[in-house]
């Protein structure tokens, strides 16, 4: 049989006489014909063969009759669909109705009218067309609200009647026979604190008010889910001018995790995730809507900015593992002293803040009291919670001693918005950092002028960097006993128009906490290289300089890339160069310092342990870091005249040998010190008695000759 793209029919009758009549009217009409004398037959063919688009099914067949050869072709997977028409000899409404019952699409009588069965032929084909399309859009519409987990209902409200979809029920977790035939049945489904307000919406539905909604459904095993649904009411009505009953129609999709993934994203930008505290974005916006509230009702409140001290040790010494632990301790004392408890969810509308304590840096939390009575009340609370952070924290094997300081701030009379509130509580936090005093400080103007000269103070820096204004002096570094220069630190000096010359450490730690300090290092190494190369003929051949860099600057990945290129570009070799750097800046990131030493090292830039002794560092480390050089701290070499300082000098001096380090003697003042020093085995010396720190020319003097040794410059008492 040749394959056309003309409809195919299968003509199942025993009559061959109606077979022949049929099939030749059909044929002339342009379709394909295939026959089968029996119900069998056509069953066994249609299994076998390709299915036909139309069955032409004679109803009086011996062996199994038309009606249950319909019957079981409906019951195949494939036969759903196919258009049956029944040829009923009798055209008695039993019949007909008996052909409907079994599947039958439609049915003509005989005798056949050639001409009227291609007719009906035609039209139950194009309805079958139709069917096939429809079943199709419907398929793939399930499929698509599957996909978007949206389900659909339609409510005819006056007849109480709802058509849910299956994929609706599916949103539920649950089997249609869970839902009661009314459209409030739902309620039985939604989460006991949403049920008002969807009760509520269905009430304005059935006037015909359309909504949207989230709100959250249990599902039978009992985890909550979240829903959006929209409803509205359906267009259109019977068109022709009769008031529509009213139908609503609306749509309910599952909306779970987009939900969590907002809460996530929420968590994160507002909470620590350390704590679980809310973090200093939330802390601030809380802040806000507390001083409005405040300046409203006249009323007070207080901000304290809560500091442990030397966390970093805690971590350098026991590992940042018991640090975060030691955090999570006190944050929680924190709250519990507060009668605190945590927002399930930030701020969405600006509502009330909820909380007191937050985790604003890392060993920095803050605490907000509303409604304070007086100033000398918050100083009452600031100084409870400074008890509470004292209680020793007990971890296995050990028992961790800390303390605190806080600063304080009240508003309105310390300020009069948030910010400097806030700012207010920090600048009285860094008064109480610096003093060794009161560990409770509160703001006062007098803070404010300070705060306002280092603001100033600032602004001059950053101009005094931009003219390049700042010096470079150089301190000798003398070996012994051939009392020759060897080395030499470079420090920066900042004489100011009208203060003079402003210590180091002050514009140090401003530069620091401002950024500055990676264009001020660069200057620096920028003045050094250019020294070395105008003195290169003058200077010994393994004679270095040692250059200081702050934590910022280690950690900064353009370091290496910059000093190299600085140094090229002065024609200054590498072995000319020393960075020093403090135990804690080494200590603070093992893996990073370990593997930054040793670029430096490859490059054949040397590095000193700076303030040797004053980080509590375990010495166990340094065996890792690729240092070189261990400078002994001056507060250590003061002490040489009693035996503490004498059994740390001396374990330094151990130390060093033991790991074949050079070691230098910081600060060194008086013949006492240097004869101590020398006994036990050091013998790089800096400080007062060999030279303070000096311009380059008279550097380059000191260089080519032996130096004295000089009667105690610094007497002492
Ligand atoms: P440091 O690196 O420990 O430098 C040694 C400091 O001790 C210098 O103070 C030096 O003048 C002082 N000094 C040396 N011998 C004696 C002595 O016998 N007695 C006393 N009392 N002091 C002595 P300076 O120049 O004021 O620098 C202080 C700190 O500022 C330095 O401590 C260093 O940490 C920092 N600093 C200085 N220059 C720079 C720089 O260029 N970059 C960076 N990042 N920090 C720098
Ligand atoms: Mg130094
Ligand atoms: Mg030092």
């Amino acid at each position: 049989m040749t394959q056309t793209d003309d409809p195919h029919v299968l003509m199942v009758d025993d009559d061959p006489l109606t077979r022949l009549v049929a099939g030749t009217a059909l044929r002339e009409g342009g379709f394909r014909v295939s026959e089968a004398a029996s119900g069998e037959e056509a069953l066994a063919r249609l299994d076998r063969e390709d299915v036909p688009d139309l069955v032409l099914l004679d109803v009086m067949m011996p062996g199994l009759s038309g009606f249950e050869v319909c019957c079981q072709l409906r019951a195949r997977p494939w036969g759903a669909l196919v258009p049956v028409i029944m040829l009923t000899g009798l055209e008695d409404s039993e019949s007909v109705e008996q052909a409907f019952d079994a599947g039958a699409t439609d049915f003509i009588s005989k005798p056949i009218n050639g001409s009227l069965l291609r007719f009906r032929i035609r039209y139950v084909l194009r309805a079958a067309r139709l069917m096939k399309e429809l079943a199709r859009n419907q398929s793939r519409l399930e499929h698509s609200q599957r996909i978007a987990r949206l389900g659909s209902w339609e409510w005819t409200v006056d007849e109480e009647e709802v058509e849910r979809s299956a994929q609706y029920f599916r949103l539920f977790g649950g089997a249609p026979e869970a839902f009661g035939p009314s459209m409030e049945a739902v309620l039985e489904h939604v989460y006991a604190p949403d049920r008002d307000r969807v009760a509520a919406a269905l009430e304005g539905a059935r006037r015909g008010q359309a909504y949207q909604l989230t709100y959250r459904i249990v599902w039978p095993d009992g985890s909550v889910r979240t829903v959006l649904e929209t409803a509205e009411p359906a267009a259109g009505g019977e068109g022709d001018g009769r008031s529509a009953p009213l139908v609503m129609e609306g749509s309910l999709q599952d909306i779970t995790e987009q939900v969590d993934a907002q809460r996530r994203i929420r968590q994160l930008a507002y909470f620590d995730h350390l704590t679980g505290l809310p973090n200093r974005e939330f802390f601030r916006e809380a802040l806000v809507v507390a001083a409005v509230r405040c300046l409203r009702n006249d009323s007070r409140c207080a901000v304290m900015v809560v500091d442990l001290d030397r966390f970093a040790r805690i971590n350098d010494s026991l590992g940042p593992e018991r640090g975060d632990q030691v955090l999570q301790v006190i944050g929680h004392r924190l709250r519990e002293a507060m009668g605190d408890r945590i927002p399930a969810d930030p701020p969405a509308g600006g509502g009330m803040p909820v909380f007191r304590v937050a985790r604003l840096a890392a060993d920095e939390f803050g605490i907000l009291v509303q409604d304070v009575g007086s100033v000398d009340e918050a100083l009452e609370i600031a100084g409870r919670l400074l008890r509470v952070v004292q209680v020793p924290i007990r971890v296995p094997q050990q028992e961790i001693a800390l303390s605190a300081r806080i600063g304080v701030a009240v508003m309105p009379d310390h300020a009069c918005d948030a910010d400097a509130l806030l700012k207010a509580a920090e600048t009285a936090l860094n008064r109480a950092k610096r003093s060794n005093g009161e560990p409770v400080s509160l703001f006062s103007e007098e803070m404010k002028i300070a705060a306002l000269l280092r603001f100033t103070l600032e602004g001059e820096l950053r101009k005094a960097l931009a003219e390049g204004s700042l010096q470079v002096v150089y301190q000798p570094i003398v070996t012994l006993p051939e009392r020759r220069v060897v080395k030499a630190e470079a420090l920066v000096r900042w004489f100011h128009g009208t203060r003079g010359a402003v210590p180091p450490p002050e514009f140090i730690s401003l530069a620091e906490e401002t950024g500055m300090i990676v264009p001020l290092s660069r200057l620096v190494i920028e003045r050094v290289c250019r020294d070395i190369a105008d003195l290169e003929d003058r200077l010994p051949p393994d004679f270095r300089v040692s250059i200081n860099l702050s934590g910022v600057n280690f950690m900064d990945v353009r370091l290496i890339p910059t000093v190299e290129e600085i140094l090229r570009r002065a024609g200054v070799p590498p072995t000319r160069i020393e960075f020093e750097l403090t135990e804690t800046v080494l200590m603070r990131d093992l893996d990073y310092a370990t593997s930054t030493l040793g670029q430096l090292r490859e490059r054949g830039i040397r590095v000193a342990v700076d303030d040797f002794g004053t980080g509590y560092s375990s010495l166990a480390y340094l065996r890792r870091l690729a240092v070189d050089t261990l400078k002994i701290d001056r507060s250590f070499i003061h002490e040489l005249s009693d035996g503490q300082g004498i059994a740390i000098v001396e374990a330094v001096i151990g130390l060093a040998r033991s790991l074949g380090l050079e070691v230098v003697a910081e600060g060194v003042e008086t013949t006492a010190q240097l004869q101590a020093l020398v006994e036990r085995g050091c013998h790089q010396i800096q400080g007062y008695l060999f030279a303070r720190p000096m311009a380059p020319g008279l550097l380059a003097g000191m260089l080519s000759r032996v130096l004295e040794i000089p009667e105690d410059p610094l007497p002492r008492g």
